[in-house]
C-alpha cells in the first residue's frame, strides 16, 4: 500500500527508511531554472498555471546548490558545454538530469551541419530521462517528470 494510502485509511504509517526517503525526494524535485532555446519555451508553459507542475513538487530553483534536478531544455552549443557541466557539477547529490528535445537529446536539426552543435548533452553529463519532440509539448516533459519520480522510487540509500 502507498504511504499516502496508508495515512489516510490508518493514520499510521509503516514502512522502510528507503521509501520514506524516497517518497520524500520525488515528491519535492526542485530543477535549476534556465534555458537554452525554444524547447525553454515550453518547459516555461510546463511551470504555468495550465499545465501546474507544482502540483507534483516541481519547483524551479536559481542556484545549482539548491537544485537537485537539470532540464537540458533547448540546443547546447559547445559555447555552452562547459557552463552546463560546471552548474551540474555545482549541483549536490543526489541530482538527476533531464534532456528535453531533439537538440538536447541528439543535436536535432543541427545533426548534420550544426558544427557547433553537440550531438547529444549525455556526452557531457549523464542523462536520466529523455524527452522527445521538437519541442516536446508541456505534458511530455510532465511525462518525463513521472518517469523519473517512478527512477527515484526504486534507489536504495545503500547504493548512494
Ligand atoms: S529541439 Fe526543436 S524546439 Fe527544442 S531547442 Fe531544438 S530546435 Fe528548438
Amino acid at each position: 500500500m502507498s504511504l499516502e494510502k496508508q495515512l489516510e485509511s490508518t493514520g499510521i504509517v509503516v514502512t522502510k527508511l528507503d521509501d520514506l526517503m524516497n517518497w520524500a525526494r520525488l515528491s519535492s524535485l526542485w530543477p535549476l531554472s534556465f534555458g537554452l532555446a525554444c524547447c525553454a519555451i515550453e518547459m516555461m508553459g510546463s511551470m504555468a498555471s495550465n499545465f501546474d507542475l507544482d502540483r507534483f513538487g516541481v519547483f524551479p530553483r536559481p542556484s545549482p546548490r539548491q537544485a537537485d534536478v537539470m532540464i537540458i531544455a533547448g540546443t547546447v552549443t559547445f559555447k555552452m558545454a562547459e557552463r552546463i557541466k560546471k552548474l551540474y557539477e555545482q549541483m549536490p547529490e543526489p541530482k538527476y538530469v533531464i534532456s528535453m528535445g531533439s537538440c538536447s537529446n541528439c543535436g536535432g536539426p543541427y545533426w548534420e551541419h550544426g558544427y557547433h552543435v553537440v550531438k547529444g548533452v549525455d556526452r557531457i553529463i549523464p542523462v536520466d530521462i529523455y524527452v522527445q519532440g521538437c519541442p516536446p509539448r508541456p505534458e511530455a516533459l510532465i511525462g518525463g517528470f513521472l518517469e523519473l519520480q517512478k527512477k527515484i522510487e526504486k534507489e536504495s540509500l545503500a547504493a548512494m
